[in-house]
């Protein structure tokens, strides 16, 4: 049936949206029949693909049963497996108390009030400040947009916001110091001790980051040792780490969390998107136990909650997502393809305007440059990342745009995060239709 009337609120209005009408596997089509290639998995959300009939069925089986309750009475077998699943996946048995909630920003939102709360409850009550960085995405809510680094997201609420010191990313390509990756001593990391001590050590509640930076920088990955020095300084500080995989965990990088890779626990991890695949709406928060312990011989509960929180039907979808990731082998799939994408899109590199093609699993962000040897950014008034998903979406193909900072402190970019079960050929077809994209905005701007 289609409507007479049109009152979607849309985000960007005036713009044509189409209507989607049903997908399967990598794939979406729109109501006109036309089809897409999801090589975004939306917002890099997508793990096992489109229309998996078992978690479907799993979802169905739940809301048959019981589709809601409230946390504050009950909760479910469904979220007991969730969270244990999760807890499998998790390198280190002392994180081992998971909090849901619908989506990303509602997490990072918990971890920020645990986070203080915890002070509250050992008794150092001075620790309030969240550090985080700049060139960062941790949501739209407006404890996430504080913490946030993305200058373009921040600008409308600047007096609203909570002020909380931000430190340099570790964006390599974009050095903030004007260093070489090879001798660079890390001085990014270093920065946090830095602000620690200039803040105050004990007024410093957390420090939050993305493991690998999505959406406002387009896969920036740190340097070895990044994350490790990071770890160090937390706990010298005793600076509670809080880890941001709401983009990278459950497999996205190839690994079950993307801080695996570097072998770093953190005290806290906020995650979303692909623990549910999109298949519902659900985020989650797991903590260490001494958090937990402390609120628990404290004042006894998390002054938090949230009505959709520990939704049934949304932790039966993350139950089967994880089932379902661990039956396929999906997550080792990731990194045993990672080679191929990373190889495919490389071929990239071969335009003027393609400054950097970064790819950590199957996670890849391809920076736009106004001129590749000085790494010069576009305009964003040129809207140069927009133009290319644009090309690409008309072709079939589904990406992620970033618009550049000003100030040439972050590049446009399109971020790549295709459903774990993408084939080479599939890959091939990603690409080609890159090609072809990013060679008619190059021969409209050059
Ligand atoms: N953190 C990160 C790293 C994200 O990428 C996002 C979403 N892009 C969020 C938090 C917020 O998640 P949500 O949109 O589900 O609120």
């Amino acid at each position: 049936m289609q409507w007479p009337n049109d009152y979607v609120f849309y985000r960007v209005p005036g713009r044509h949206y189409p209507t989607v009408d049903h997908a399967e596997g990598v794939y979406i089509w729109d109501t006109t029949g036309k089809k897409y290639l999801d090589g975004s998995g939306g917002a890099a959300v997508v793990t096992v693909g489109h229309g998996v009939r078992e978690i479907v069925d799993a979802m169905t089986r739940q809301a048959l049963k019981v589709a809601y309750v409230h946390g504050t009475h009950f909760t479910s077998e469904a979220a007991k497996e969730c969270a244990e699943r999760l807890c499998r996946l998790v390198a280190d048995d002392s994180l081992s108390r998971v909090y849901f909630v619908s989506g990303g920003s509602e997490a990072v939102e918990s971890a920020m009030k645990i986070a203080r709360q915890y002070w509250e409850e050992v008794g150092e009550r001075d620790r309030y400040k969240m550090i985080s960085r700049w060139t960062s995405f941790h949501g739209n809510t407006m404890g996430a947009v504080a913490l946030g680094g993305n200058t373009g997201r921040r600008r409308f609420y600047h007096p609203i916001m909570i002020h909380n010191p931000h430190i340099m990313p570790c964006y390599c390509y974009r050095c903030p110091f004007r260093k070489d990756p090879e001798v660079c001593d890390l001085e990014c990391a270093e920065q946090l001790e830095r602000t620690i001590k200039y803040e105050g050590p004990e007024t410093v509640a957390a420090f939050i980051a993305e493991p690998v930076v999505g959406a406002s920088g387009g896969v920036i990955v740190p340097p070895d040792g990044y994350w490790q020095r990071i770890r160090e300084i937390c706990d010298h500080y005793r600076v509670l780490l809080i880890a941001d995989e709401v983009m990278t965990g459950v497999g996205r990088c190839g690994r079950n969390f993307a801080l695996d890779i570097w072998r770093v626990v953190p005290d806290i991890i906020v995650l979303a998107k692909g623990l549910s695949s999109g298949y519902a709406p659900l985020g989650a928060m797991i903590v260490k136990d001494f958090i937990y312990k402390a609120i628990i011989s404290g004042s006894g509960s998390f002054l938090h909650g949230h009505t959709y929180g520990q939704n049934p039907v949304s932790v039966a979808a993350g139950a089967a997502v994880l089932k379902y990731l661990e039956r396929h082998r999906l997550i080792e799939r990731v990194g045993q393809i990672e080679k191929v994408f990373r190889e495919k899109l490389s071929t990239l590199e071969s335009f003027e305007i393609v400054g950097d093609v970064r790819c950590i699993g199957l996670f890849a962000g391809i920076e736009f440059v106004a001129n590749k040897k000085t790494r010069k950014t576009f305009n964003p008034a040129l809207k140069v990342a927009h133009r290319v998903f644009n090309e690409a979406f008309h072709r079939g193909l589904i990406t992620y745009p970033g618009t550049g900072g000003a100030d040439g402190i972050r590049g446009d970019h399109i971020l790549l995060a295709p459903p774990y079960i993408i084939t080479e050929e599939q890959i091939d077809e990603m690409v080609g239709i890159l090609h072809d994209s990013i060679k008619v905005v190059e021969d409209s701007i050059l």
